[in-house]
């Protein structure tokens, strides 16, 4: 399973150029998307995650046994096996976690209500906030809020996660538990982390790509790629 893109281009109606032809193959596993505020990587998560056209250009998922996904076009087979946990992750503060988990879990088809309970537990655990399953989500930290980002992305066992800068605003330790979270997901998974925080990927990844004013300048392994670390 790889995601393809090819010569993708998005300006904005401001005259923006946020992506600037940009072609990039992401293999399984997880990729760390590197670059400043401003280079482009929201407009390209959003864009994978067909929450905003492009202008030209193309995105494949292949090699998935239910066939190959053109995600420009095939908008509803993408949401099918997508996890995303975009930039500004808004909670309702006057739900639990666990009820919201449960309403997800419908809104992705879940439609067995024991099945569902089950899931959303095992997810629960898995972020580490099963003991507060009952709190609101507005009494939750930001790290707590990231984790539960992370649980609602996972509900449906997504083959392409997408976190965008899940790490921006927490402070180191609740940072190093969403860095071990997300290192347990791996395997037979696209994960892609889009992050400025040069650890984040360094500590993370086995690929990577750096963008910059929408271009992407460099491809290839964290270790090559960034010095000093
Ligand atoms: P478009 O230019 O594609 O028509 P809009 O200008 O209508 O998009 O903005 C869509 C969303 O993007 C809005 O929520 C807006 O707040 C946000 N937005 C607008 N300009 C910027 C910008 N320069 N950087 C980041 N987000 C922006
Ligand atoms: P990053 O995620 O790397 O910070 P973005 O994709 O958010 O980058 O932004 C890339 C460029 O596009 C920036 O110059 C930003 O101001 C601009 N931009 C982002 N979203 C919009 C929008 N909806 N409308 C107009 N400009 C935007």
């Amino acid at each position: 399973m790889q995601l393809e893109i090819r010569n993708l281009s998005k300006t904005y109606s401001n005259g923006v150029h946020a992506l600037k032809s940009v072609s990039l193959t992401i293999p399984q596993g997880m990729f760390g998307l590197l670059g400043p505020n401003g280079a482009g990587k929201s407009s390209l998560m959003r864009t994978i995650a067909t929450l905003q056209e492009a202008d030209s250009g193309s995105i494949q998922l292949t090699g998935l046994p239910e066939g190959d996904i053109d995600v420009l076009r095939q908008k509803d087979a993408v949401r099918r096996v997508l996890g995303y946990l975009p930039q500004e992750f808004g909670v309702y503060p006057r739900v639990t976690a666990e009820t919201m988990l449960d309403h997800i879990a419908t809104l992705k088809g879940l439609a067995n209500a024991r099945e569902r309970k089950e899931i959303v537990s095992g997810l629960l655990q898995k972020v580490n906030l099963h003991q507060v399953r009952n709190k609101n989500l507005g009494t939750f930290s930001g790290g707590m809020k990231q984790r539960f980002g992370i649980a609602q992305a996972l509900i449906g066992n997504p083959r392409l996660i997408i976190v965008d800068e899940p790490t921006a605003g927490l402070d180191p330790a609740e940072r190093n538990r969403f860095h071990n979270l997300l290192a347990e997901i791996g395997e037979n998974t696209i994960v892609i982390l889009s992050t400025h925080i040069v650890e984040d990927v360094t500590n993370l990844c086995s690929d990577m790509a750096i963008i910059c004013l929408g271009e992407v300048v460099a491809t290839g392994n964290p270790n090559d790629l960034v010095e000093d670390v």
